[in-house]
């Protein structure tokens, strides 16, 4: 699978430039991805290709080096349709997540709203009962797929609840009356993820469409969108060392080899390792999310190490290339511009190190 994440991605690198400056939904790729099964691929069997998820973590890797928008379309997709197959019951899972493993149907998780963002209390978005059904209110910020997910799971608190311990998911189908994409934003990088407001009035939600356990869904999908957001930082990381090799190599500054001075040695040198040690971390932090339920710890380290090393790197990047890298020529700036959401979604960078300063 690996290999042919290679050559799609190959495909994918095409259209990256156009998906960037033109702030474009990158359709074609997703697609691409659906019909090869991709979109199943860390859903367990029969309904999905139940990959491990280091191959899960590599595949969002590769993808990267090639489009982080499309990296990142494919990672939240994966992990809220993770999510509703780790907490949703047999026929929610019968339901939907069979659109989701046939690429038919693509999935979003809203969560974050402006008057709570990193934290998950104090939700505002809340749901009423009113007879088989609930009714939901609220608004969503900052959601990645707005405009193209069929489906989101949306986190949400009992209308009377002040405490956020008792919040439940809702399963939310566009088309759903009361229910409506707000406003678009445009971020610095990641610019085709279509990101913004999801809008809810008297939405009406079936009482079959709630998740009750919402600490298993975020916490199934959110470990996932972990892996994926570090094999994006990863994958950004590594086109950058690869970018800047190629131009000491063949920068030539006074009949020398940009590449034979130490200066350049040393950064470049610091960025392999660098690389190196966030790849490490990203593998081990996937093998033990399989085999250990107290993962949790490892996936912190993992985030907070390799979200905040893959900035470094860029950043040796654009020492190393000079005003090539810093120019539209190549795609340095892009990498340096999306870099920045790894550190922002599936826990913030600065949570993550509250969460695992707590644990120390
Ligand atoms: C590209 C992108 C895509 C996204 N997609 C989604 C999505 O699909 N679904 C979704 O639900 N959300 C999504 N988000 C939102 C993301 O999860 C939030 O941006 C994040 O939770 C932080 O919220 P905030 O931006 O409101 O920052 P704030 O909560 O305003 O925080 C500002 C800063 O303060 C820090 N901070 C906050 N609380 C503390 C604390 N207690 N201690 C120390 N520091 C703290 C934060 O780390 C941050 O650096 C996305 C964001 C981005 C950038």
């Amino acid at each position: 699978m690996l290999q042919t994440t290679e050559q799609l991605s190959k495909k994918i690198a095409e259209n990256a430039t156009e998906t960037d400056s033109k702030g474009l939904f990158p359709s074609d790729n997703i697609h691409l991805l659906g019909r090869q099964g991709f979109l199943s691929a860390i859903l367990p069997r029969p309904v999905g290709l139940q990959v491990s998820h280091l191959l899960f973590a590599r595949i969002v890797e590769t993808l990267a080096r090639a489009c982080a928008s499309t990296a990142w379309v494919y990672t939240v997709h994966s992990a809220a349709s993770y999510s509703l197959f780790s907490a949703g019951n047999e026929a929610q899972r019968e339901r939907y997540v069979r659109g989701a493993a046939d690429g038919t149907k693509l999935f979003g998780f809203a969560a974050t709203e402006t008057g709570t963002g990193a934290g998950m209390t104090g939700l505002q978005t809340s749901v009423t009962p009113a007879g088989d059904a609930y009714l939901l209110n609220g608004v969503k910020s900052f959601i990645s797929l707005t405009q193209e997910a069929d489906i989101f799971l949306v986190l949400a608190k009992p209308f009377d609840s002040q405490q956020g311990s008792n919040n439940l998911v809702c399963v939310v189908e566009k088309g759903t009356p009361g229910f409506e994409v707000g406003e678009s934003f445009e971020g610095m990088g990641m610019r085709g993820i279509s990101w913004g407001e999801l809008l809810f009035k008297d939405c009406v939600v079936p009482k079959s469409n709630i998740i009750g356990d919402a600490f298993r869904a975020i916490s199934s999908g959110g470990h996932v969108g972990m892996l994926g957001s570090c094999a994006i930082s990863l994958g950004l990381a590594q086109a950058g060392l690869d970018l800047a090799l190629k131009h000491a190599k063949e920068r030539t500054i006074l009949g020398q080899k940009l590449a034979s001075r130490e200066g350049i040695q040393f950064l470049l040198s610091e960025m392999a390792s660098d690389v190196q040690a966030m790849r490490q971390m990203l593998y081990f932090g996937a093998e033990e999310n399989e085999r250990s339920p107290n993962a949790y710890p490892s996936l912190l380290q993992m985030k907070i190490f390799i979200t905040e090393t893959a900035v470094k790197v860029l950043d040796k990047a654009l020492r190393v290339t000079g005003a090539t890298g810093y120019s539209r020529g190549v795609p340095l700036e892009r990498y340096y511009r999306d870099v920045r959401a790894p550190m922002l979604h599936f826990q913030t960078l600065e949570t993550a190190k509250r969460a695992l300063g707590s644990m120390l």
